[in-house]
């Protein structure tokens, strides 16, 4: 019997302002003036400008020097990760990029940005995959509901501009249970609750 029950925990935009940070960096680029309430829908590429739908998976964005690296934590993730990991096995899980043609991936500096935000965590929990239905957990804490497919107990939706009215995910979003939660204070009362 383990002691601890397992939370499968995504990184990005759950733990870190990824989207906010591509935004960002996006409308430095391209001189627009895109904000993350407009991303209404997942898939990003929707909402850029014509002639940089095929330059936001390329260095340009994503892949340029340091990105990764710089993408600030969200309100209170230090604190909620520290108070989680001795409560729960805290599994820090996230999809390392490596599908564009110059053969980069982000895994390398998201151990890294793991190792110097979260000094306290042990890096060998870290687990990078893209096809998150493989791991079953008693919690399961992301911002895609798409990713909630596999098993879980506990579904947790970290609120996004994004994961209200996508087409394409409404039948995770209405059919999941997916327990939504604004930001994570709140899903620490609701772990703390568990316990
Ligand atoms: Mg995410």
């Amino acid at each position: 019997m383990r002691e601890k029950q397992i939370i499968v925990c995504d990184i990005d935009d759950v733990l870190s302002k990824f989207n906010e940070s591509w935004i960002e960096l996006y409308n430095k680029k391209a001189n627009d003036d895109l904000c993350i309430e407009q991303i209404t829908e997942w898939k990003i590429i929707n909402f850029v400008k014509e002639e940089w739908k095929s330059k936001i998976f390329t260095d340009e964005i994503i892949y340029s020097p340091n990105f990764y690296f710089n993408v600030p934590l969200k309100e209170y993730a230090k604190e909620f990760v520290e108070w989680t990991d001795q409560y729960f096995d805290l599994l820090l899980v996230s999809a390392p990029l490596f599908e564009n043609k110059f053969n980069n991936t982000t895994l390398s500096d998201k151990a890294e940005w793991i190792k110097v935000n979260f000094p306290n965590y042990d890096i060998r929990k870290f687990i990078p995959c893209y096809f998150k239905s493989y791991l079953k957990s008693y919690i399961r804490m992301d911002d895609r509901p798409k990713n909630f497919v596999g098993e879980a107990e506990h579904k947790i939706l970290l609120d996004r501009p994004w994961n209200h009215d996508d087409c394409e995910e409404n039948e995770y979003i209405k059919n999941f249970g997916l327990i939504r939660k604004n930001n994570l204070l709140e899903v620490k009362d609701y772990l703390q609750n568990l316990l």
